[in-house]
């Protein structure tokens, strides 16, 4: 088992947003989580990844638990993730918002950083040939040196996983990376996961563009008002009675 959870359960006062969840996020492969809007898709992420932490059940990753765990340790173990929207320091370069967003992760201190020793200007070496490692991974040697606020929507998605490819993931938590490019970038954007499976790492992302889904996706959780309702292949989920009622009953 890779990642599993056990009756994950998170409530916001009286609203069950995610309401115990079992699901085991497949190693080497493409996972997907879908759901109308609300059905606790982000929610699910902010709690495998620790930004929230579980009303009841757990999580394990690689047979850890790693439930209670604050959300730089779980980082710490490999497990990334990208934000609904990116937020990039627009008056900085692409290659500098890459950098700093690795650094802000590196274990150099603050003193290390004002007295300049040898080991923060070692790291910054690091971190530089790092970001330019993963800005040519997802295909932006070429705009390095643009400004984050010159390019386009497409380019910061890729850029969101730059950031998150910086910190040599295990596994990567994509939410929404499709959202509001047009149908030709998203065919760049699935292509950018397979090639992130074939370097070695897990997919899972949230994504309501059905068609990408159903060609990408190995694995597919649905979710509808908290609860999983079906998973399986695109097929199986497709042919599921409750998803198709989800999406299309009333
Ligand atoms: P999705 O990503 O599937 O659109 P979310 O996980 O963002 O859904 O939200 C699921 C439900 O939980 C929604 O009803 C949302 O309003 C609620 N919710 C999400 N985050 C919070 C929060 N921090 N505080 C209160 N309610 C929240
Ligand atoms: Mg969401």
């Amino acid at each position: 088992m890779f990642i599993e959870t056990k009756d994950l359960t998170k409530n916001f006062g009286g609203l069950v947003a995610v309401k115990s969840v079992d699901f085991s996020i497949e190693e080497g492969k493409i996972n997907a989580i879908i759901g109308p809007n609300g059905a606790g898709k982000s929610t699910f992420f902010n709690l495998v990844s620790g930004s929230y932490t579980p009303s009841s059940g757990k999580v394990i990753f690689k047979g850890k638990d790693i439930t209670n765990l604050p959300s730089h340790k779980i980082a710490n173990l490999g497990v990334a993730r990208t934000f609904q929207t990116t937020n990039l320091f627009e008056q900085a370069t692409v290659l500098d918002n890459v950098i700093v967003g690795h650094r802000l992760r590196t274990e150099s201190n603050l003193l290390d950083a004002i007295l300049r020793t040898k080991r923060y200007k070692r790291e910054e070496k690091k971190c530089r040939d790092k970001a330019m490692e993963v800005l040519d991974f997802v295909g932006l040697t070429g705009i390095t040196d643009k400004l984050a606020g010159s390019i386009t929507q497409e380019e910061k998605k890729r850029v969101a996983f730059a950031l998150a490819l910086a910190t040599e993931p295990e596994v990567v938590f994509l939410d929404e990376p499709a959202a509001g490019i047009n149908p030709g970038e998203t065919d760049g954007l699935a292509d950018l996961m397979r090639k992130m499976v074939k370097k070695g790492i897990t997919v899972c992302l949230i994504e309501h563009k059905m068609q990408m889904i159903m060609k990408l996706a190995d694995k597919i959780m649905v979710l509808n008002y908290g609860e999983k309702i079906a998973e399986g292949t695109s097929e199986e989920i497709m042919n599921n009675e409750a998803v198709i009622e989800a999406y299309l009953g009333g």
